[in-house]
């Protein structure tokens, strides 16, 4: 069997949905597939702005409620004959009278907790997977609807809560073997041991797919979407940007870890231990072949594979005499940064252990600085660390491709190249799989850096010495 997933992207409304219903049935051997669905396009946004509206006592959120059940509705209106849509309605509106409650209690309040907000978004793909399923029983298919809370078991770490994959596949294995039909799953969300709702980050259905797959044992995983594949570069920065039609896990890992969005870093884990592979595939264009992301693809293609970018970024850079040759004291940075749960991007330390740069997302930027601040006030006091602040609107920048290693001159080539166009670095870093070479950039040279290295590096004109073409 196989896991079909579907974005917001493919769902944007009823004809939107009506496609995806064609791909579904076309597949063969469609009726033994599991189908995770993301929730309509734009409704995990709606569902945390209607949240934050209540928790301000704002009443801004009965419109965004009515936006969002007027999407629901109207595809149904669509999508069924006149004489099923009250049957296709009630379940829809049972669930959009649940949220209404919520969010007034949340207006009460005047509270959102995380655990809550979890509970409001739950509602974007249960209600896409339950108009689905609906939608397949009218056109004659034996689909039934899989509440992802009953098969994804996650920690409390509500907004990006971490999966128990063993537990999560056991539970995946015994409920899709009871189904004869296809399997309809929301994606993103799971729920605790105890039952209490949580998701698992945005963008996260690709990986609930992922889950889904490496449970059900399926042959493949494929992740339907709105471009052709995965591209060379963010194709609404670099227009000349092309599918890749073959990637290995970790050239995919990498690319959207550092920002390729047209699937989620953490899909290629389960993917990867269970040895099956991604297909991403386009549902506006089906019949384009897609990008197949497997195990080995070492030996083939050019050196420099793709480019991706992190926009939002920002930087600490630790400096002073007082650093070197104490032992102990990287380590004291990343433990206090672990304990407020801040992720770092990027690391680079100079050899004369002078300086330590530290990269994250803004937002976890500030709080890096005050937790840092905190830590350090005696080294800061005594200056034997001189004062930082916090560099912000910078972009992370990274190149990758698996034949990089042992292709001389990669580097050489790409600081010459941004050189030429006049853009300034700030940070690199290079993995030792040299899988990847990263660099901190200011953001205001986004498009010009990512066009003048997808020209010199990725592009089929690209300089020769760089290997055959992908
Ligand atoms: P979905 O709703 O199907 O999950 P997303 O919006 O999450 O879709 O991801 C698809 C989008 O990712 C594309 O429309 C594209 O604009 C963007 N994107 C960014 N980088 C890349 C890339 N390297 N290759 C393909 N798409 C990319
Ligand atoms: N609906 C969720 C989001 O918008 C999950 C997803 O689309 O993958 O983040
Ligand atoms: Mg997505």
């Amino acid at each position: 069997m196989k896991v079909l997933k579907f974005g917001g992207s493919s769902l944007a409304d009823g004809a939107r949905i009506r496609d995806v219903a064609d791909v579904v049935t076309q597949a063969p051997g469609a009726d033994r597939d599991a189908v995770v669905l993301s929730a309509m396009k734009g409704v995990t946004d709606m569902l945390i702005s209607a949240a934050q509206a209540a928790e301000q006592g704002n009443d801004a959120f009965k419109q965004v409620l009515e936006t969002i059940r007027g999407k629901h509705f109207d595809a149904v209106r669509f999508l069924f004959a006149p004489a099923n849509q009250a049957a296709a309605l009630t379940p829809l509106a049972l669930m959009c009278n649940e949220l209404e409650e919520i969010l007034h209690g949340v207006e009460l309040i005047r509270e959102c907790s995380p655990r809550t907000l979890d509970l409001v978004m739950s509602f974007g793909e249960r209600l896409s997977c339950q108009l689905f399923t609906s939608y397949m029983n009218e056109r004659g298919k034996d689909a039934t609807l899989v509440d992802a809370r009953e098969i994804v078991v996650t920690n409390d770490r509500f907004g990006s809560a971490a999966v128990d994959f063993q537990k999560s596949y056991s539970r995946i294995e015994a409920r899709l073997g009871t189904i004869k039909g296809m399997a309809v799953i929301p994606g993103f969300i799971g729920a605790t041991e105890k039952g209490v709702t949580t998701t698992i980050g945005r963008n996260g259905s690709d990986y609930t797919a992922s889950i889904i797959g490496a449970g059900a044992s399926a042959e493949l995983i494929e992740i339907w979407t709105d471009v052709d594949g995965v591209l060379s570069a963010d194709p609404r920065i670099v227009p000349d940007a092309f599918v890749i039609p073959h990637l290995s896990y970790e050239e995919a890992m990498e690319l959207s870890y550092f920002g390729a969005k047209v699937i989620h870093p953490y899909s290629m884990v389960p993917a990867v231990e269970k040895d099956i592979p991604l297909l991403i595939k386009n549902s506006l264009n089906p019949s384009a072949p897609g990008t197949l992301i497997s195990a080995g693809r070492k030996g083939a293609g050019r050196a420099v594979t793709g480019i991706a970018s992190i926009p939002g970024i920002s930087l600490v850079n630790i400096e002073g005499g007082g650093m070197m040759g104490i032992p102990g004291f990287a380590a004291r940075i990343f433990s206090v940064l672990a304990r407020e749960g801040v992720n770092i991007i990027m690391i680079s330390q100079a050899s004369s252990e002078h300086t330590i740069c530290l990269v994250f997302r803004t937002p976890e930027g500030e709080r890096a600085l005050a937790a840092l601040n905190h830590e350090l006030t005696m080294e800061l006091e005594t200056r034997r660390i001189e004062r930082f602040d916090l560099m912000r609107d910078l972009l992370v920048v990274s190149v990758i491709g698996e034949n990089m290693a042992g292709t001389p001159g990669i580097a050489g080539r790409l600081f010459s190249s941004l050189g030429q166009a006049g853009v300034n670095i700030l940070v690199i870093a290079q993995g030792s799989s040299e899988r990847n070479i990263s660099f901190v950039i200011e953001e205001k040279d986004h498009v010009l850096a990512l066009r003048t290295l997808h020209a010199a590096l990725v592009s089929p004109h690209a300089r020769a010495g760089a290997g055959s073409g992908a």
